[in-house]
């Protein structure tokens, strides 16, 4: 039986240089293999977001507990330390990737310490039916503050560009710091997504708005127990944020 699914939200899987280490982007790649050994014990699979997506439409089914592990940004680290972990358990995930910023660096953050994104060649390589990229704009500017060219743009031009390196449809999309309204639920519909998460704390039942669907962001400061139990609260929590219609 599925009661919810809890999708988690993830960055950076590195050890946090000195000064960084209460930054919540940085998981160390010790407290990630910690965090998957602690889900898998408690009966949990990882599915990629498209997965959840089609269950929602009545198109295909999920394992009996799935969460989705996602991967804002693209880091390198992601590819190097966290996807060859998730693979040999046979778990799938999703990584939402700043499309005009592939090969370059987290420019938008200056506060943050520099890192490498993932480029157009190794997204290519990575991209299968279990490891998903989404979209995470072209810029990873705030969606609430865009007039409606400005939208157009970083939610159109995002997935077409991405479409275009990874040779499949990209279906899903996150919102840059979870920010959203109901204008822009629409607008990422309009750009043809089938999906996008926040970062609101709920977990995902089948009538859950896909458009809205919840996501808990875990930092490298919350041990494995922890992160079961708030697993556990979002399985079985009643769902919240009701499909909407979005009239155009
Ligand atoms: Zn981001």
């Amino acid at each position: 039986m599925i009661w919810r699914v809890p999708i988690l939200c993830y960055h950076r899987i590195e050890v946090p240089p000195p000064g960084y280490e209460r930054d919540r982007n940085f998981v160390t790649p010790a407290a990630f293999a910690s965090h998957l050994a602690a889900l898998a014990r408690v009966g949990c699979t990882g599915v990629p977001l498209r997965d959840v997506l089609a269950w929602q439409r009545g198109d295909g089914t999920l394992p009996r507990r799935a969460v989705v592990i996602t991967f804002d940004d693209g880091y390198e680290s992601v590819a190097t330390e966290a996807l060859p972990r998730l693979a040999a358990m046979g778990w799938g995930s999703t990584l939402f990737l700043v499309a005009g910023q592939l090969g370059a660096t987290n420019a938008w953050d200056p506060a943050a310490p520099v890192a490498r994104l993932l480029d157009p060649a190794t997204v290519q390589a990575l991209a299968s039916d279990r490891v998903e990229m989404g979209a995470h704009t072209m810029t990873h500017r705030r969606v609430t503050e865009l007039d409606a060219a400005e939208l157009r743009v970083e939610l159109l031009e995002a997935r077409e560009r991405l479409e275009g390196v990874v040779g499949r449809p990209v279906e899903s999309f996150a919102f840059p710091y979870g920010t959203h309204r109901a204008h822009t639920l629409r607008a990422v519909r309009d750009a043809g997504y089938a999906g996008a998460v926040t970062l609101k704390r709920w977990g995902n039942g089948r009538r859950t708005d896909p458009f809205r669907l919840g996501r808990l962001s875990v930092g490298g400061d919350v041990p494995p127990w922890l992160l079961v139990a708030k697993v556990a609260k979002l399985l079985c929590t009643p769902t919240r944020s009701l499909r909407q219609p979005h009239p155009a």
